[in-house]
């Protein structure tokens, strides 16, 4: 262990300074992070660092010891509502040095500040409202611009719902897709959609509790009925719930109890597609000539509807 240690009342070794698997000269502070471009983290910054620091979704318990320390040693910390954090900051007993509002509509804009104060060697904290900065938070331009000047940037992670809520659905979290919030409304949305429909991995979105009806009534015309579906509900809190069951069982329960507090989706994947058989390639290919279609018309219309090449089903067509 490079870090110093102190028994604990369990008799174990605990970290006091450092993470556990840091190398000796990362000990102090956290792991760095430098530039890709192999220039040593804050070497050419002077030192500013930009920490990330990863808050509750509703349980005040799960704010993490290092959090607190992240949050008290920044010069500058960014939150999208400074009741909020400050709140949050009163809770864990200490005094921020400066807060400033950072959210979906000024991030842009407090970037070549944030960027001014790193380049005078400040560390400067972001936070959103709850969970992760950077997941369906701000975080992500502001973390793009400092490393893209070689600026350090630390992580000091918490809890996020899509994580949460992915962990305790029971569909396979091996691998999957996030998709947050889908886009509102127009083509966005319906061109969304249809990828969640043919997305093989599990699916975790994210959506308001006053349109998760509208949401779950699309994602039933788009995955069918019978596709497994999650709602969890309220993670971490009083009255945390894991609602488990299909799309149609889903769309009918919503209609039954209004959906209140905070919602994550996890659908599962789609199915993988049945096997094309030579059988239904020539039975596609025969409804095409039954239509009036050539040969070769024939069998380019097969091959694209079942998604199987064009010689197979010209060697079929032909045999
Ligand atoms: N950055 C956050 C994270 O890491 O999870 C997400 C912020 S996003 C603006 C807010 C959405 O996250 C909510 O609309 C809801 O879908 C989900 N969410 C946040 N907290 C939740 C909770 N305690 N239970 C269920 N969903 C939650």
């Amino acid at each position: 262990m490079s870090s110093s240690s102190a028994s604990t009342s369990d008799g174990a070794d605990r970290p006091i300074d450092g993470p556990i698997d840091a190398p000796i000269d990362a000990a102090v502070g956290g792991a760095t992070h430098g530039a890709t471009d192999g220039t040593p983290a804050g070497a050419r910054s002077g030192g500013g660092r930009l920490v990330l620091v990863g808050t509750p979704i509703g349980n005040l318990g799960d704010l993490t010891p290092r959090s607190v320390d992240a949050l008290a040693a920044a010069d500058l910390v960014c939150c999208e509502d400074t009741r909020r954090t400050g709140r949050l900051l009163q809770h864990a007993g200490i005094r921020a040095r400066e807060l400033r509002v950072v959210n979906d509509h000024t991030e842009d804009r407090a970037v070549d500040d944030v960027l001014a104060r790193l380049g005078r060697g400040e560390t400067v904290a972001v936070v959103s409202d709850a969970g992760m900065p950077g997941i369906s938070d701000p975080g992500e331009s502001l973390v793009a611009a400092a490393a893209g000047a070689g600026f350090t940037i630390e992580v000091v992670p918490g809890p996020s719902a899509a994580i949460t809520a992915l962990v305790a659905s029971g569909l396979p979290a091996g691998r999957f897709a996030f998709e947050g919030f889908l886009p509102r409304k127009g083509s966005g949305r319906t061109e969304r959609l249809a990828a969640v429909a043919v997305e093989r991995r599990t699916v975790v979105l994210y959506e308001a509790p006053h349109r998760v009806a509208r949401t779950l009534d699309d994602l039933l015309r788009a995955c069918g009925p019978d596709r497994r579906v999650v709602l969890a509900r309220e993670l971490t809190k009083l009255h945390e719930e894991h609602w488990r069951g299909t799309l149609a069982s889903a769309v009918a329960r919503v209609s039954d109890i209004e959906p209140r507090g905070e919602y994550v989706l996890v659908l599962d994947g789609a199915p993988a597609p049945a096997e094309v058989t030579d059988d239904h390639i020539v039975a596609a290919i025969d409804r095409a000539r039954a239509a009036g279609a050539s040969t070769r018309d024939a069998v380019a219309e097969a091959a694209a509807e079942l998604g199987v090449p064009k010689r197979r089903a010209y060697a079929l067509a032909t045999r």
